[in-house]
């Protein structure tokens, strides 16, 4: 869409019954009659108006309200049957329709900022403010839902011209400075629109990440951030972007982009999406796969570094110290290509979460593996030897060590077909212990 088609466009009435579900459109004007007729105004805010203007489907629903927005909320809940959830002190909520529908309301507000990367106290205030408080003028867009004015398009800080323009720019000076997740937050919409960080702005984001402002940001902060750049369309250009901007350094002092991350992370994206047309009930954390990727050159003990200053979930980074005990390894397996025997195979792949074989076969580089990776996820991963440790105590085996050992030997020969049988299985059980 053209600036001046957007401008012309100062209602999106038409628009938004047009691109959003009915569901959604429907429940917007809803709430713009309750608005109304609560005496309060009611606008839809954030992404959803940006992307609404830009052709891109957003399902995300923010509704700033002007005046009580938490008694906006009970009522709106109350009406419709729906769930809520509510956070006094920040002025949110959200709710939940008994569809499932689930949209977040909050009310408009000023922010103060203490001190630099604090969490910032709010004040109830009017939509311009609410707006102006937002981190780039594309998401400092609302439309009105209120009565005769819903779908009027508001547009204080030249939102729609950037659109237009395919520009990102703060609203204020400070903005980097007051919170620098939105360094963060600057190259994602930049990389996923293909947009220009503006000069000026450009040119506070570099001072902002000179600084050590970052390094204050709270784990699950940053990590946030982070990951949310992992988990656009393209990773491979929000780290390089990342790298440009000097940024990788708030995740480890030694983090760079080498050139020999380049081919992994432009492989992982085709063997993820191979993976998924293979496996499709096998989901896998696909942003995982370029974090892990994107740390796996740094040692050990630093990858330990950036999973504690991240504070990322247990689940998640016992995954990535898996991959960085077990992927070298197979790797170099499996160049020596000695995996010829299924039992090779399973346990060249056991120690490896599927994050970390996706990873094995974007570092592997060729397809050549792919067969091998589908026999074991389809098959070898659930072959079991048929006797069990109290088979073993029952055969008079004393329990110790040896039991793993034993039953290990087992599945091997299983999945080898030297052993096809329970009987064959006791046969080598006598054999290996001697019985
Ligand atoms: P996405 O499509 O990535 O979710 P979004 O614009 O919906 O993008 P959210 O993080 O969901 O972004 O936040 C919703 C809105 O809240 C933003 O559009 C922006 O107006 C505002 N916002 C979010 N985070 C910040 C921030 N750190 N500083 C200022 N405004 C913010
Ligand atoms: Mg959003």
């Amino acid at each position: 869409m053209t600036a001046s088609s957007l401008r012309d466009s100062r209602n999106l009435r038409t628009l938004m019954r047009r691109h959003l579900p009915a569901k959604i459109f429907n429940r917007l004007q809803e709430i713009g009659v309750l608005a109304q007729s609560s005496g309060w105004s009611a606008y839809l805010v954030g992404g959803l108006v940006r992307d609404l203007l830009l052709g891109q489907d957003n399902l995300d629903v923010d509704i700033a309200v002007e005046g009580d927005g938490m008694a906006f909320a009970k009522h709106l809940a109350d009406r419709h049957g729906a769930g809520l959830k509510t956070f006094e002190q920040f002025a949110t909520a959200y709710v939940v329709f008994p569809d499932g529908f689930k949209l977040d309301v909050a009310t408009a507000r000023r922010e103060n900022y203490a001190h630099p990367t604090a969490l910032p106290t709010v004040a109830p205030a009017s939509i311009k403010d609410d707006l102006y408080r937002r981190d780039f003028t594309i998401n400092a867009l609302a439309i009105n839902l209120n009565g005769h004015a819903f779908g009027d398009l508001i547009d204080y800080y030249g939102g729609v011209s950037d659109l237009g323009k395919k520009t990102i720019r703060s609203l204020q000076d400070r903005s980097f400075v007051d919170d620098p997740t939105r360094v963060f937050r600057a190259i994602r919409y930049e990389q996923r629109f293909g947009f220009r960080i503006e000069k000026r702005t450009l040119r506070r984001l570099t001072e902002a990440a000179a600084t050590d402002l970052i390094h204050q940001l709270s784990g699950p902060r940053l990590r946030n951030e982070v990951l949310w750049l992992l988990a656009e369309k393209d990773p491979q250009r929000t780290i390089r972007r990342m790298a440009t901007l000097n940024l990788l350094r708030f995740l480890h002092p030694r983090l760079a982009l080498t050139p020999s991350l380049r081919a992994p992370l432009a492989n992982a994206t085709k063997v993820l999406s191979w993976w998924n047309g293979r496996f499709p009930d096998r989901p896998v954390d696909r942003t995982l796969v370029f974090f892990t990727s994107l740390v796996h050159g740094l040692s050990a003990s630093a990858v330990d570094a950036v999973l504690e200053r991240l504070a990322l979930p247990n689940r998640q980074a016992d995954k990535v110290r898996r991959v960085k005990t077990h992927l070298a390894p197979a790797l170099r397996v499996l160049a020596k290509r000695r995996s010829s025997k299924p039992s090779q195979a399973y346990r060249l792949f056991a120690g490896l979460p599927d994050e970390g074989l996706i990873m094995l076969a974007a570092q592997q580089g060729s397809k050549e593996v792919r067969p091998l990776l589908s026999a074991y996820l389809t098959t070898y991963q659930h072959v079991k030897p048929s006797l069990t440790g109290n088979d073993l105590k029952q055969m008079g085996l004393k329990p110790g060590p040896l039991y793993g050992k034993i039953l290990d030997r087992l599945r091997d020969a299983r999945l080898n077909g030297e052993a096809k049988s329970e009987a064959d299985e006791r046969a080598l059980v006598k054999k290996i212990a001697k019985l």
